[in-house]
């Protein structure tokens, strides 16, 4: 499978041994990081054989080179030379080799959509196939696949009209229960790009704007009728004979997995220590931009590093645990804070603290498949976080206590290496006592002698000492999140414990 590295493979003992959804990845060569790959394709080597020449591709001669020592791939249409790549994938070879000759399209988007391979692997492009793309362009469904996805009998439409000052765009959802998360606008230099999320599919309008408009907007959304307002102030009070011109994904549905991603520029506006190598970065989302990060999903960071385009996902959460649970903490929908591991060794996130406040960084839409239905009537809530696995617990927990009524226990377990590592830790301490429902416990895989706490991994036998129903057969959730082989020991002594999978949701890419 195409698995275009996201980030240097980790060093030998390493406990990122697996890539986050699960793949495992496979022991490199020393000399084959991201970064010397990065090295090797500005070398200026003739990385295709081709001495810079772009050709036509027909389908019969990319399956001829199938072999490892001559592979080509088709990746939405362009042909890639990925033979002086194969020592460099973390997937291993034969992942990459699974694609050789092929279309590798459909198996590039389940892995990694979201990697930049264009960039990662421009100086491998050999050219365009031939007469057709053998997968169809990315995402784009087919007026029957939209009439019969998923049962969806309506597709949303849209409308706009203006006053002397203002610009309406009507987004027709024709789906009740729209909320603020739902509605992912952007507009920027007379771009307009207005998302809306529906299970698992996405409605776009995106078009170039007729004329200027003033960069803040409003969105008004009528929750029960499921009716978006991209209300936007013309910049010059003139009458505009169209909206604009429409752009190539304009008033299109598709699997969401199948959207690209979307970024925009955002601000550093303060970088806070929270442990000896961790940090909270709190970024400015651009006053053209409407985006609020639901519970449980990630956004990915985008920087160009030694002239790659190098992209990470990170969970956004609150920038301080809320004590007081009367309502979910309201965020001001302009910020995103993150709190961010930085490793000495670390690719990305030795570029992110190399950032000055006020630098910019590309931030993507959010993803990610939690889903707050699966909290509803919940009686007990058990978090088993791993390191910065904590981040996606935090609107969680938030949301939980704020909102669930019938709650009755949630539990954080919190594996760190030694007591120095602990994220939050006064505060987690702080709501521990404030609200009875929740409890806190700290186990350390490396202690220092005197640590008067649980020691240890994750274990079966742990988890069936620490985790305790609050009474026999309760709805019970279990979230889990942390290096992979922590999560997937978890998945696993979860099930030999007796959990179903619908009590369990691990946090992944
Ligand atoms: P790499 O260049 O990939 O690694 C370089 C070296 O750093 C490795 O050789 C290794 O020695 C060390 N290293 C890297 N990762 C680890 C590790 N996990 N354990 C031990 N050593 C390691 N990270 C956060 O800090 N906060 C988040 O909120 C967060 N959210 C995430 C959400 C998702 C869905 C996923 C999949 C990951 C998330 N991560 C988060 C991890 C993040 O995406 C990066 O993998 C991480 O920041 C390391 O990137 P890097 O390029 O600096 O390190
Ligand atoms: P870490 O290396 O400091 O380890 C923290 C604890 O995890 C250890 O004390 C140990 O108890 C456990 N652990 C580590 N490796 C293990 C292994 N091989 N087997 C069993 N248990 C193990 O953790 P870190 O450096 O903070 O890394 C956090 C991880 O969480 C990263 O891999 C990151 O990608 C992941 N993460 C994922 C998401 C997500 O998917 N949504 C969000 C945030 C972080």
């Amino acid at each position: 499978m195409l698995n275009v590295p996201p980030q240097a493979f980790p060093a030998p003992g390493s406990q990122q041994r697996a890539a986050a959804g699960g793949r495992t990845k496979v022991p490199l060569k020393p000399g084959r990081s991201l970064m010397d790959w990065i090295r090797l394709t500005k070398s200026g080597k003739d990385l295709t054989g081709l001495k810079g020449r772009l050709i036509e591709v027909s389908e019969d001669e990319l399956a001829k080179h199938n072999k490892k020592e001559d592979c080509w791939i088709c990746i939405r249409g362009l042909v890639y030379n990925v033979t002086p790549y194969m020592e460099y994938h973390p997937g291993g070879e034969d992942e990459l080799m699974k694609a050789a000759g092929t279309d590798g399209t459909d198996l590039f988007d389940q892995v990694h959509r979201w990697v930049n391979y264009e960039s990662m692997l421009k100086e491998c492009l050999v050219g365009r196939m031939a007469f057709k793309p053998i997968a169809a362009p990315k995402g784009m469904l087919s007026e029957r696949e939209v009439l019969g996805a998923s049962a969806r009998d309506t597709t949303p439409s849209y409308d706009w009209f203006q006053t002397d000052d203002l610009i309406t765009v009507v987004i027709y959802t024709k789906q009740k229960g729209m909320n603020a998360e739902l509605v992912i606008v952007d507009c920027q230099h007379k771009r307009l790009r207005g998302e809306i999320i529906l299970d698992d599919h996405s409605y776009l309008v995106e078009v170039d704007l007729d004329h200027e408009v003033q960069d803040d907007f409003a969105v008004n959304i009528a929750e029960k009728v499921g009716k978006v307002e991209i209300i936007l102030k013309k910049k010059d009070h003139i009458q505009w004979k169209v909206l604009g011109l429409p752009l190539e994904s304009h008033n299109t549905l598709l699997r969401r997995m199948e959207r690209g991603l979307f970024y925009r520029k955002c601000k550093l506006v303060s970088k806070t220590e929270v442990t000896h190598d961790t940090k909270l970065f709190c970024f400015m989302l651009p006053k053209s931009t409407h985006l609020q990060v639901p519970i449980g999903q990630h956004v990915y960071l985008k920087q160009i590093i030694a002239g790659t385009e190098v992209v990470k996902p990170y969970t956004p959460l609150l920038p301080f645990l809320p004590l007081d649970f009367k309502e979910p903490f309201c965020q001001d929908g302009a910020h995103i804070y993150l709190m961010i591991k930085i490793y000495s060794c670390g690719l990305f996130t030795q570029a992110l603290d190399h950032l000055q406040i006020g630098d910019d960084i590309s931030v993507s839409n959010p993803e990610g498949n939690f889903k707050k239905s699966q909290v509803e009537a919940l009686e007990d809530l058990f978090l088993l976080a791993a390191g910065t696995g904590f981040t996606p617990m935090v609107k969680l927990l938030n949301f939980a206590l704020a909102k669930v009524d019938c709650l009755r226990t949630v539990k954080l377990i919190f594996f760190n290496k030694k007591d120095d590592d602990i994220l939050w830790r006064n505060q987690l301490e702080q709501l521990a006592l404030k609200d009875e429902r929740f409890e806190v416990q700290f186990i350390l895989s490396e202690p220092a002698e005197d640590w008067m706490g649980k020691r240890g991994k994750i274990s079966s036998a742990l988890l069936s000492e620490c985790m305790k129903r609050s009474k026999k057969d309760s709805k019970v959730l279990i979230c889990i999140c942390g290096p992979t082989p922590f999560t997937q020991q978890g998945l696993q002594c979860l099930e030999d414990l007796g959990y179903s999978q619908e009590e369990m949701h691990a946090f992944t890419a």
